[in-house]
Order: C-alpha cells, then structure tokens, then sequence
C-alpha cells in the first residue's frame, strides 16, 4: 500500500483537433483536462523547495502542448498515450489519473458530460532468466539489452549469473539462471508478451515443457498482485520450489515478501534448503 500524496490539476481547458470525424479534426473544440499526480511531496512541502516536487504550472503546459500537437482519433488514445508520456518526463510522479472530458462531442442529443478516465503508473516485477542451450551467456546479456532498450521499462538490479541443474528431470544440458528486477510501465499481460518477443527474437521454440531452450523469461512477481488467467499466474505458482529461482531473487530482493505464501524471498530459500 502507497500513501502517496496528490498534485491535481481541475478543468484544464485546451482547444484541440481529437475526434473520429473529419471534421472534428478540422475544426477542432475544446477539451478539459482532469488530472492527479501521486508522487511523494513531503520534503518539498517541509524544505519548502520545488526541485522536490513535480512543477504543476510545467504539467499543464506539457498537457496543453502535447493535446495541441497530436491529433487522435479517440480520447481513449490522447489518455492512453499522453499519461505514458506524463510518467516519462515527470520522474517523481509514481502514478496518475488523467481525465479527457469533451463537452462538445458530437452525440446529437442534451447531455451533461462524456469523459475516459484512466488510471497508469509504475509498476516493480522481478523476473527470472534462463538459458540452457548455445551460447547462453549471449542469449541473456541479449536479453538484458532488450530489457534496458525501451522507454516502458527501466533495469533496476540484475543478479549474478549460476550455473544449475536442469528442472521437472529431462535430461539436457546444465543452465544459466538469473533474477531480475525492473520497474515499467507496462501492465502485467503486456510484460508477458514483450517477454515472449524478447524469447522469440532469441530463437526460443517451444517443443518440450521444461526441454531445453534458447532463452526463458517469466514474471516472479509483478508489484504484490495475486492474478490468474489462462494466460498468466502471479505470483510465478513454482517460484518457491526451485532453488535457481530464488537463490539469484534472494541476491537482489531478499526481503521482498511473496504475497500468497506471506514469506520472504530469504525465508523461501532458507525453508527449501531445510527441505532439501
Ligand atoms: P515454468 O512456467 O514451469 O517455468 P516454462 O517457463 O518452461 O515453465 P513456458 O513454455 O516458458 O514454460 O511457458 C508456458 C506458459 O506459461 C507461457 O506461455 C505463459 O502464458 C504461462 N505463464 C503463466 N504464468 C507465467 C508467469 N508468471 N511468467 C511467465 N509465463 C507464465
Ligand atoms: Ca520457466
Ligand atoms: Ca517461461
């Protein structure tokens, strides 16, 4: 849980060219801007020092500049893509709300309002990394690159490197496992598929579950959320049986603390050394 504190911005007015029809993009009409910054004020409140704070007066006029400067279909989109870049050059905020209302959009009937309203901030995961045929050292430092080379996702802490036996008993070579930690913009289901890319761009197939393989990134933990779908199970549901796991994650986040289980990652590795 964050207690964070909040910058609002209320009813920011931008006339701009957003809207399916063409002549909305001709035209153009105005937009209000609602907006809250969660970020941490506390020190610039108590040294009294703006450097310490995010500049509001700065945020609306980014806000206004980037409305007047792209032209988007929807105002899905203009929420959707200026918060992404509201969360890039405004460090301290950790989170936003942001809401486009349009009072004038084209509906052909009285009503009061029509607005999106969405939600972004940063998110922690931690990831493992896993490589057991070729040139597996090359496979993860490429890996890593991939990582560190989008504007979404920031490298935070990489482990070092070991050397482990296979898992799940098919018989392959020995791998090279490590742990991650990142900070991103991305949303849970959106870190899967780049990872996915990232494996494929590494020649990754999937023949044999648990069979050898060029690259393997999964999700341990994605900040402390407990989710599953068909696609995506978080936390990682075998994390706390396998030593090549949390040994390198004991090295870069001992004391984070696995949601479901109520243990930290030291206490994890501690219990299954006991078991072993
Ligand atoms: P394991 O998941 O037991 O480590 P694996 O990594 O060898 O096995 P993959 O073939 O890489 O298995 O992945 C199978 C599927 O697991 C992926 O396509 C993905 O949809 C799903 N999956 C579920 N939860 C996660 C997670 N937390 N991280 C990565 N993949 C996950
Ligand atoms: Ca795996
Ligand atoms: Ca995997």
């Amino acid at each position: 849980m964050k207690f964070w504190d909040e910058i609002r911005i209320r009813e920011l007015e931008i006339y701009a060219y957003h809207g399916v029809y063409p002549e909305e993009n001709e035209k153009g009409q105005p937009f209000f801007v609602n907006a809250s910054f969660f970020c941490d004020i506390r020190e610039a409140g108590r040294k009294d020092d703006l450097s310490l704070s995010t500049n509001y007066g700065e945020i609306c006029h980014f806000i206004t500049k980037w409305m007047q400067e792209h032209t988007c279909k929807l105002v899905e989109a203009v929420a959707e893509q200026l918060s992404r870049d509201l969360l890039l050059q405004y460090p301290l905020v950790e989170e936003l709300e942001l809401e486009i209302r349009k009072p004038e959009a084209p509906i052909g009937l009285p009503f009061g309002s029509v607005s999106v309203c969405v939600r972004r901030g940063w998110h922690t995961a931690y990831l493992s990394v896993g490589s057991n045929m070729g040139d597996r050292q090359r496979y993860i430092d490429d890996a890593l690159h991939a990582l560190g080379a989008e504007d979404h996702t920031r490298l935070q802490k990489v482990s070092q490197l070991l050397i482990t036996k296979p898992y799940g008993g098919v018989g392959q070579e020995d791998f090279l496992n490590g742990a991650i930690q990142v900070r991103t913009l991305l949303s849970p289901h959106e870190l899967l598929d780049w990872l996915h890319e990232i494996e494929a761009a590494a020649g990754r197939e999937r023949l044999v579950h648990w069979g050898p393989r060029t690259l393997d990134l999964d999700i341990l933990f994605y900040d402390k959320l407990i989710y599953e779908d068909g696609r995506l199970i978080l936390p990682h549901i075998d994390m706390q049986n396998r030593d090549f796991v949390l040994r390198p994650l004991s090295e870069i986040a001992p004391n984070f603390r696995h949601p479901l289980l109520g243990l930290t990652v030291m206490q994890l590795l501690e219990a299954l050394d006991i078991e072993a």
